[in-house]
């Protein structure tokens, strides 16, 4: 096989959602098991809604998604510019070669006249498609009409029958040239359009797959007519199925997270996301694995394990492999992780030292197996840092708070420890088991609620010493010991 290009062409109109973000990554995977390259491109021919803004918060999205590029509008090489905004100069030269050798031709039809006929069609229940009505004016004219300044697009001469092409996911594909009218190459204010800018830049730039969204399938016969009009080899095509939410209708906005940015904000991980997203339409070789680190999925990585039919979306599944890739990490680099998200909570305020990132870890190992992902790191940990010592005693029942035999002898016991450790809160415990005849649920649910507030949560095992150490901590929000989380209770139960 010739050596490998592909490219990822973005338009930067708005964020990288879940379908751009997945052909980015087959499209890297692919290159990295071929050791090809992988270009970026900015498709930016739409003035109107292309903006600088969402160029470079995509180049962020897709270095925050861990992916590489070797050729783009950062880095350079050697087919570059990768704007399509700067190579506005070669889609004219091609324009007007084709225009010479008689494969384009100026049309000067206004937009009312396409809308007239375009209704016309749809009314007499043909598919809408243009006349080729200026087809026939004569090439001279044309051309001088242009010259004087007439607003003339460019229109590509449609005169095959019959489009086909391998598709490397979906097979012999076919179209038939009846239903693709003149397509427009160059719109009348001079800017290419898609098709156009595309096969020119994809030529140039040496790409010999194109792996794309199946949105586009229906532009590939146009492409492919390109191609052969300027006496190119096409180059092949995959195209990727389309993503759809869980009600099967195609995924968007309105199913949740669908972008880069909004899954980096609820704290999925991108190794995660990015085994999730390389699952969505391609399976590993033995059919069943499904968790797979960057170098396994690119040692195996191959267009034949693409499926055809529609991928569903699956958040639980996401989260499930959210949850693995945490558990994977270093509790120190979790901790790092959550920092956004306390801050953003109001929990934690900047800067801040190093005991407070070694104290986040064990706030993050002792709610991580109630999060599915980090955002939601705060909220499990609310009971650290929140105590309500009404709330406390209203859990237990008033009368039950201030008449328990339980709390009555622990409350003392622990008021006595300055820094309380876990080894003697058990002793504690032990004590006045004998002496209550209490155990069980009986035992440590009083004390549960009296200490956090709330009857489940992390084990206390875990929480008492974050509890002690947070409380010599300055953090945003104090945290109480376990010797004031019992004072304020008693004082709020009224005990003596
Ligand atoms: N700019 C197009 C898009 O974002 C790229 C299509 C293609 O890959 O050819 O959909």
């Amino acid at each position: 096989m010739q050596k490998v290009r592909v490219r990822f062409a973005p338009s930067p109109t708005g964020y990288v959602h879940v379908g751009n973000a997945r052909t980015a990554l087959f499209n890297w995977l692919f290159a990295r098991h071929h050791g090809g390259t992988l270009v970026l491109r900015i498709e930016d021919t739409d003035v109107e809604r292309s903006e600088q803004r969402y160029e470079d918060q995509l180049l962020e999205d897709l270095r925050w998604f861990g992916l590489d590029w070797d050729e783009g509008p950062d880095k350079g090489g050697p087919s570059g510019p990768y704007r399509q905004s700067e190579r506005q100069d070669l889609y004219r030269r091609y324009s007007m070669e084709l225009i010479e050798r008689g494969f384009a031709y100026y049309c000067f039809c206004s937009p009312e006249q396409l809308e007239q006929e375009r209704q016309e069609a749809l009314k007499a229940g043909r598919q809408p498609q243009y006349s080729g009505r200026c087809r026939k004016i004569a090439p001279e004219e044309a051309a001088r009409r242009a010259a004087s300044g007439e607003a003339a697009a460019i229109r590509l001469k449609i005169t095959e029958w019959n489009f086909r092409w391998n598709d490397l996911v979906h097979g012999e594909t076919t179209f038939s040239g009846e239903v693709i009218g003149d397509p427009i190459l160059v719109r009348s204010g001079g800017h290419p359009a898609y098709n156009f800018a595309v096969v020119v830049d994809d030529h140039l730039m040496q790409i010999t797959h194109v792996i794309r969204g199946d949105d586009h399938i229906s532009n590939t016969p146009r492409q492919v007519a390109l191609y052969h009009a300027l006496g190119w080899e096409p180059p092949e095509f995959a195209h990727l199925s389309t993503i759809l939410g869980p009600d099967r209708a195609r995924l968007s906005k309105r199913h949740g997270a669908t972008s880069l940015e909004s899954f980096r904000l609820l704290g999925i991980l991108p190794e995660a996301l990015r085994n999730y997203l390389t699952l969505l339409g391609w399976s590993a070789a033995d059919g069943k694995t499904e968790i797979l680190n960057d170098a396994e999925v690119i040692a195996q990585f191959s267009l034949d394990h693409i499926t055809k039919s529609p991928a569903v979306f699956d958040q639980e599944k996401l989260n499930w492999l959210n949850r693995h890739y945490l558990k994977q990490l270093p509790l120190k680099r979790v901790a790092e992780l959550s920092v956004p998200f306390f801050v953003e909570a109001g929990l934690l305020s900047e800067p801040y030292g190093p005991p407070v990132l070694g104290w986040l870890g064990l706030v993050v190992e002792a709610v991580l197996n109630k999060i599915d992902y980090l955002s939601q790191v705060p909220e499990a940990a609310r009971l650290i840092f929140e105590y309500d010592a009404e709330a406390a005693v209203s859990l237990l029942g008033g009368e039950e708070a201030r008449g328990s035999e339980v709390l009555l002898q622990v409350a003392p016991k622990i008021l006595a420890e300055p820094k309380l450790t876990y080894a003697r809160f058990r002793e504690i415990l032990k004590e006045v088991q004998k002496s209550t005849g209490k155990k069980g649920k009986d035992l440590f649910h009083p004390v549960r609620v009296a200490l956090t507030g709330a009857d489940s949560g992390p084990e206390l095992e875990k929480l008492i010493p974050i509890f002690e150490a947070g409380s010599e901590l300055d953090l945003a929000r104090p945290v109480l010991s376990a010797a004031a989380r019992l004072r304020s209770f008693a004082a709020a139960a009224r005990m003596t």
